[in-house]
């Protein structure tokens, strides 16, 4: 399975923006968006010059880093989106949001998208009281997502659910007491709170 290994705030850095990638750190002075707000490499401090298509580029590559997704996986996701009944780019947003990694970030199992979909590569994560291995199964409504038995008491688990101050998205029944947490819905464009323009992302693939 593929997936990013280099280092990821220099994704946040490039995007001027944070991406909250590594969980308590990015609420840290620690946060390197903090100590150096310009993107990385040598010519990071250049002028840049903007066109429509960087801005196309940007938002695609924002989304992209936010979940986790690489570029093959990612155009293979707005396919099938556009091919759905729907606004293409919130279809896109909703396929994103649905993924099973995302679901364990959102319900605070996880401090960060990564940590979730490690907890569940590694069989952590039930859906429905079976074990799953794959980050990017679509949750559908009604889907009961929990931590396996063996993990519930881990310390790392433990501190997440103690210390996360995250609210869960209406769209997400979270009972941090079982460690479930129920898809009541499929999210709506207006509950998912990332910064992203999904139409400009649309636009840049349908050139
Ligand atoms: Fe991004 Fe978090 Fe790194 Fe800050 S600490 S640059 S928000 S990943």
């Amino acid at each position: 399975m593929a997936r990013y290994t280099e280092a990821v705030c220099r994704l946040c850095r490039r995007e001027r923006m944070k991406l909250f990638l590594k969980g308590a750190k990015c609420d840290s002075m620690k946060c390197a968006i903090e100590r150096k707000p310009y993107p990385p490499g040598e010519h990071g401090r250049g002028r840049i010059r903007e066109s429509e298509y960087l801005l196309q580029l940007r938002e695609k590559q924002k989304a992209r880093r936010i979940y986790g997704v690489l570029e093959k996986q990612f155009r293979n996701m707005y396919a099938v989106a556009s091919r759905q009944q729907g606004i293409a780019g919130e279809n896109l947003l909703r396929m994103l949001e649905s993924r099973l990694d995302n679901v364990v970030f959102r319900a605070a199992f996880g401090a960060s998208r990564n940590q979730a979909r490690q907890l569940v590569r590694h069989g952590h994560v039930t859906v429905n009281g079976k074990r799953l291995t794959i980050p990017s199964y679509q949750c559908r409504k009604g889907d009961v997502v929990g931590l396996a038995d063996k993990i519930k008491q881990n310390i790392v688990i433990r501190h997440n659910l103690d210390t996360i101050d995250r609210a869960a998205p209406a769209w997400l029944d979270v009972s941090k007491d079982a460690v479930q947490a129920t898809v009541r819905d499929l999210p709506l464009r207006e509950q998912i709170d990332v910064p992203v323009r999904e139409q400009l992302i649309v636009e840049l693939y349908s050139k």
